[in-house]
């Protein structure tokens, strides 16, 4: 699969969190080849940014435009800077979740991550990662994906993922916090979470991070048997 322009397709996932999208993501971003874009790292360091500054999502939206306009966000080799500071460790707290959840709510933090977004996927043979991958950075990507799994099981994933982190959360509270974000991600009025048109929904509660990856692979490979050239996986990494 080609897209028009004969570049390489983009490739989106969307999808609540804990759904396994970064992991995921990743993995297919590697077989294929592609870059791999985590839209959401981008805003949690925007999200960093704002909290360092003193600045609260409740804040005039002007002032926090200002802030914005001046914050430098990159992606570059899988890390995340932050006006040239690496801040990839630093944006996964509980803290910086909330946070972000609540800013990603404003016209102002949407104006000025989306064009970078758009800007990182316009070369192609790319995997962005997020909640409005599909639907508003990019409605027409080659292959588009819609990751979901049940609350508990996204739950116990966040708990899992904390715990290697060396952090010990108690399971009602990630998952009142993972509920809560759900709220918050699918009824705000600026992109809200939903299954993009076309998209193609995988359930993951059930299948391990290999199932889901060959899986995505599969669905990508039935899309090139349209005739046209596309992605070509590689040997997958067990
Ligand atoms: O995926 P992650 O948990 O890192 O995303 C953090 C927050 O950023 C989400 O709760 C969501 O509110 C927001 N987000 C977004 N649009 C995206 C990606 C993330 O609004 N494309």
């Amino acid at each position: 699969m080609t897209a028009r322009d004969g570049r390489e397709p983009v490739i989106t996932i969307d999808g609540p969190a804990g759904a396994g999208k970064s992991t995921v993501g990743q993995r297919l971003a590697e077989r294929l080849g592609y870059r791999f874009i985590d839209t959401g790292a981008m805003y949690r360091a925007l999200a960093l940014s704002v909290d360092a500054a003193g600045l609260s999502p409740d804040d005039d939206e002007a002032r926090l435009r200002a802030h914005v306009a001046r914050v430098d966000v990159r992606l570059e080799g899988g890390r995340l800077f932050l006006d040239g500071r690496d801040v990839t460790t630093e944006i996964r707290t509980p803290r910086i979740s909330e946070l972000t959840s609540r800013l990603t709510r404003l016209t102002a933090v949407r104006e000025k991550i989306t064009p970078l977004q758009r800007r990182a996927a316009a070369l192609g043979g790319v995997v962005l990662e997020g909640r409005d991958t599909g639907t508003v950075v990019c409605p027409d990507a080659e292959v588009k994906f819609y990751l979901d799994a049940t609350l508990d099981e996204r739950a116990r994933r966040r708990q899992a993922e904390l715990r290697a982190q060396g952090v010990e959360a108690d399971l009602a509270i990630v998952r009142e916090e993972i509920s809560r974000r759900d709220i918050q991600d699918t009824t705000r009025a600026l992109a809200p979470l939903r299954k993009p048109d076309g998209a193609i929904e995988v359930d993951t509660s059930a299948l391990t991070i290999d199932e889901v990856v060959e899986r995505m692979l599969g669905e990508i490979v039935r899309r090139q048997r349209g005739g046209r050239r596309t992605a070509t996986p590689r040997a997958g990494r067990r």
